[in-house]
């Protein structure tokens, strides 16, 4: 059986504790390897590693960082193939999917390659009399990202590379059900140059998790998961002193106006509620067709799309639209839901739970289930699915379509199909989501931009990548001064004053 250990001081390393997880593969069911869970030492002896290895690393100029980041983006480019696979075979989404997450790191990777630029302080000439007053951005130090399953590419990616253009050094802990993808990253980031002991991976479960909330060197914690794990992060990472980031779960709307083109818009809904099984962050899993016939004829369009949907290992290639779930207890607990839903009284009007691979009958696959006529009291509508999973909620009027997201606990995404602008402009305006899609349903902002949720979707005032990653994973230190010249007239007791 093969033993996924840790990355640490710049190569694999071999698990100590002597605890493990199981790896499976969701296409078989099989178990495909044992990941090494980090005691407490070895998450000492990573930090200590980083910490040694960080001064170095900030003192390298920004651009020879930049040009880490230059190479890493082409490695990835060259083994783009071998990472899909991995990454596949342990997540069991499509090929061209785990590409994607591939995809959309490497884009911040590039991104970063602007470090240079995104560096630069800010200088004021003159600021009083013989006086110079300038900011410079200086890295943290020490850093860590605890990251989910369900991007085992994109959202590491979304932490370490600001951090390291910046000058920091970086542990980061994966998730222990995809784990192979991040130790491959890091692998590729030593090839592009980076020194030894700047990125770390540790992997490991709440242990390893506590061993880095309390630490007293890391200095800053970014984390991606389910919300009361986002939640106990942040409390505990801000009590210990850090600066933290925590992004959670999601419940996103999908706003289907009466004006809207409704093939487009079912479409849309399929792609974004049953890509990747919908274990994605920002799927759309609530459906909000304004006005009966609207709703009538959504469905309608709908129905059958769903019942077609190709469902396969990721082994299939370009014909699958999505593979498993990741674990059994994730099929086992979405089926849950569904049952559930049925039992409070929502018409499931395609029904996946029935669902068996012929070749893989103990993968961990679901057919896609469709609800019509879900009610905000129910708890299907309540709690994320994280599964292949639509539900249709009916509204009589925008504003009682708009109500539903605006009052919903999460605000990671939301998106409103329509051809008027005036609604459009209305709903962007006053929704109290992060990020929002018109005619596009899966708003996920580019590289360049941020990406955060709100609500009970993210904790921490900064997002991810894009200018607020190079805030989050910097401090500012501004500086005053003034020349011998300037220090002639003797002292001075009022409180200084730009005269
Ligand atoms: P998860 O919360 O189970 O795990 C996330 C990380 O926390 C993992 O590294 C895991 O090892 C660790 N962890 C798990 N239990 C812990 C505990 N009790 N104490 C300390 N650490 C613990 O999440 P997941 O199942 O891997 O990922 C799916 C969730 O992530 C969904 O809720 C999804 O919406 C969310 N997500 C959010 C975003 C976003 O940007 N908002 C992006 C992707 C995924």
């Amino acid at each position: 059986m093969e033993k996924i250990g840790h990355f640490i001081g710049g190569k694999r390393v071999e698990g100590t504790s002597g605890r493990y997880a199981d790896v499976y593969n969701p296409a078989t069911g099989e178990v495909q390897a044992q990941v090494a869970l980090a005691s407490q030492d070895e998450m000492d002896a990573a930090i200590a590693n980083a910490a040694a290895a960080q001064p170095a690393w900030a003192a390298t100029n920004p651009q020879r960082r930049a040009r880490v980041m230059m190479k890493f983006v082409d490695l990835l480019n060259r083994d783009m193939d071998k990472l899909a696979e991995a990454l596949s075979r342990e997540h069991g989404k499509t090929l061209p999917d785990a590409k994607g997450d591939v995809i959309r790191g490497l884009e911040v990777a590039e991104f970063c390659i602007g470090a240079p630029h995104l560096l630069k302080g800010e200088f004021t000439e003159g600021a009083g009399p013989g006086i110079d007053m300038y900011s410079m951005r200086q890295p943290l130090g020490v850093v860590a990202g605890i990251t989910p399953f369900n991007f085992p590419a994109m959202i590491p990616m979304w932490k370490f590379c600001p951090a390291l253009a910046c000058g920091n050094a970086f542990i980061l802990k994966p998730s222990e059900r995809d784990p192979s993808v991040p130790i491959m990253l890091a692998e590729l980031m030593i090839e592009a140059g980076l020194p030894e002991g700047v990125l770390n991976v540790v992997n490991g479960d709440k242990s390893a998790v506590d061993a880095i909330l309390d630490d007293e060197t890391i200095q800053a914690v970014g984390f991606v998961g389910s919300t009361p794990i986002a939640q106990y992060v942040y409390s505990r990472a801000t009590a210990a002193g850090k600066r933290a980031q925590c992004f959670g779960g999601a419940k996103n709307h999908m706003i289907i106006m009466p004006d809207a083109d409704l093939d487009q818009a079912a479409d849309a809904l399929v792609g974004a509620g049953y890509g990747a099984a919908g274990e994605r962050c920002m799927a759309v899993s609530v459906a909000v067709p304004v006005g009966e016939s609207t709703a009538n004829a959504l469905i309608e369009k709908l129905a059958p799309k769903v019942e077609a949907l190709k469902i396969g290992p990721y082994t299939a290639g370009d014909d699958v639209d999505f593979g498993p779930l990741v674990t059994k207890e994730a099929l086992t607990r979405v089926k849950g839901l569904v049952d559930q839903g049925v039992k409070e009284g929502a018409n499931l009007v395609v029904d996946g739970r029935g669902f068996s691979m012929q070749g893989y009958e103990d993968g961990f696959f679901m057919g896609g289930c469709l609800f019509d006529n879900v009610t905000r009291d129910m708890d299907i509508y309540k709690t994320e699915i994280f599964g292949p999973v639509l539900s249709v909620v009916r509204a009589e009027s925008y504003e009682e379509a708009l109500d539903l997201p605006l009052s919903h606990e999460y605000g990671n995404g939301t998106a409103i199909f329509t051809r008027d602008g005036d609604t459009a402009r209305d709903f962007a305006s006053r929704i109290n989501i992060g990020m929002v899609g018109i005619n596009v349903p899966i708003p996920v902002p580019l590289a360049y931009h941020t990406f955060g949720g709100w609500k009970k979707s993210g904790f921490g005032d900064l997002n991810q990548h894009g200018p607020d990653g190079f805030k989050f994973y910097t401090r500012t230190k501004t500086v005053t001064s003034r020349w011998p010249s300037g220090l002639k007239d003797g002292a001075e007791f009022v409180i200084p004053t730009m005269k």
